[in-house]
């Protein structure tokens, strides 16, 4: 489950340096763009969206973080084991949400991790608290209400119910109380003031613990959506947080290659399976020890762009399980010997580019970084 630790594939066909000072930089931006006494509570499902949650969640901790939230149940019982293995009575005391709600039957999982769930039906609402009565203990929970995704939270008519009926939560202890914004990358978008306004609402009929609306897209979108507590993921991963706007966050993620051999072709050729790309000129192939079973989608295929130093290189042919050929005639003969470097994601292909020529979007680039990578964590 969780990634092989720094240094523990010496041999490995290509190293992922994930700069945790990055993601702590990243941390102080956002929590400096909150206005007002607003509080930063970290995304860190998806294994930390695929950094390894192991090292990012205790240096998001170090940098101030006491507040997580995670997708399921698993995820936020490993989380609560990383914060209590730190041994800092702060960070083991840290709040883990679950996003996903109650799972049935999982209350006493819950229970002995201390983990929050974000109850999001009037059928959870109801199981957790006769778990509480059962108990005898008032446990934190939180309430998701749907203010426009149509996924998970309490859609209109449950809501309304509970307006009618406040015993139904009476005796809860709710510590917070979410909504999550359809399209808060896009500042324009009219579906961003829609919510805004159906949250208020929200708060005018479940007015206890703390509100919490914006992801990192929506901390952008100014004070009115930071409420009392925002829930950034991405832009902690140094993805930028607004479609077509340059990125003002710290870069976390390189991913470099080894490049295994080199061909020279001097003849009409063609390269991998499905002979899909021809060699026309004399040139030179690098191939490189990564592929679509380590995260480097086939889509990029003919598509995708690696750099030797600040030379571009393209991806030629199919990208295959285990290997990605690129065309390196542009590139000084020393610089593309066997045991050198292809930045498959560095300062000059970003994830943000990859995912372009990938025809995806950051997130699915990040949480797809496969675990045959030798990982180096910088500035633990
Ligand atoms: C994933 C998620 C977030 C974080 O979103 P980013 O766009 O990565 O900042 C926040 N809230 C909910 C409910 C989520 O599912």
């Amino acid at each position: 489950m969780s990634p092989p630790a720094d240094n523990a594939a010496p041999h490995a066909g290509a190293i992922l340096s994930i700069d945790l000072g990055a993601i702590q930089a990243n941390y102080k931006l956002l929590q400096e763009r909150l206005s007002g006494g607003a509080e930063m509570g970290c995304v860190v499902k998806a294994d930390a969206y695929g950094l390894g949650a192991e090292k990012v969640a205790p240096a998001l901790a170090r940098a101030g973080a006491r507040v997580f939230f995670v997708a399921l149940t698993e995820e936020g019982i490993r989380l609560r084991q990383i914060l209590n293995d730190t041994g800092e009575s702060a960070f083991v005391q840290a709040q883990i949400h679950i996003l996903g709600g109650l799972m049935k039957g999982a209350e006493e999982a819950y229970d002995a991790s201390r983990l929050i769930p974000v109850l999001g039906s009037l059928d959870e609402i109801h199981d957790w608290k006769d778990f509480c009565r059962r108990i005898d203990t008032p446990l934190p929970c939180a309430l998701h209400v749907d203010t426009g995704m149509l996924r998970l939270g309490l859609p209109p008519d449950e809501l309304d119910k509970l307006a009618e009926e406040p015993a139904r939560i009476e005796g809860l202890d709710v510590v917070t109380v979410i909504s999550h914004l359809a399209c808060a990358d896009e500042p324009e978008h009219p579906k961003n003031a829609e919510q805004l306004a159906a949250f208020r609402q929200v708060r005018k009929i479940l007015p206890m613990g703390r509100a919490s609306f914006a992801n990192s897209s929506g901390i952008f979108l100014g004070p009115d959506y930071h409420f009392d507590l925002a829930r950034p993921g991405v832009a902690l991963y140094g993805l930028g947080p607004t479609l077509g706007e340059p990125n003002s966050m710290a870069k976390v993620v390189r991913l470099q290659g080894k490049i295994a051999q080199v061909r020279d072709v001097d003849s009409p050729q063609t390269v991998g399976y499905g002979a899909t790309h021809r060699i026309k000129e004399p040139g030179r192939i690098a191939t490189v020890l990564a592929g679509y079973a380590d995260g480097y989608l086939r889509s990029l295929s003919n598509k995708g762009t690696g750099y030797i130093g600040n030379i571009p290189v393209p991806v030629v042919g199919r990208v295959s399980m285990d290997l990605i050929t690129f065309d390196v005639t542009n590139v000084p003969r020393h610089l593309t010997t066997p045991g050198n470097m292809i930045d498959l994601i560095g300062p000059h292909n970003p994830v943000e580019q990859i995912a372009d020529e990938a025809g995806t979007i950051g997130y699915e680039i990040l949480t797809s970084l496969g675990n045959r990578y030798r990982r180096v964590y910088i500035g633990e």
